[in-house]
């Protein structure tokens, strides 16, 4: 399944994904370049999930939907990223316990 956008924004026509995203991409009511958006801790406050994404959200025409680059806050990137290798982790402990 693609992964889709589930926040758009109408003025800069980008993609986002996740709760915060959107917001990261807004300073004083304007649209940030998703690459610029940086923290004033000079973090990168937006990564790119995928180029390949497809976007429910616009009336974009239907060719201009679909592989598009979905962006989301690194934040959460990260987080699920450590969740991922937790995960793996434990899955690593069970086997080793089966095969016991
Ligand atoms: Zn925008
Ligand atoms: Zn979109």
């Amino acid at each position: 399944m693609k992964q889709t956008c589930t926040s758009h924004c109408t003025a800069c026509n980008k993609h986002f994904h996740g709760d915060k995203a959107f917001d990261l991409h807004r300073r004083n009511f304007k649209c940030l370049e998703p690459e610029i958006a940086i923290s004033e801790r000079d973090n990168q406050l937006l990564v790119k999930w995928t180029e390949d994404g497809l976007c429910k959200m616009s009336n974009l025409p239907e060719t201009e939907q679909n592989n598009v680059a979905i962006w989301r806050s690194a934040r959460e990137a990260t987080r699920d990223e450590q969740r991922q290798q937790r995960l793996i982790a434990v899955e690593g402990t069970a086997e080793r316990t089966s095969r016991l």
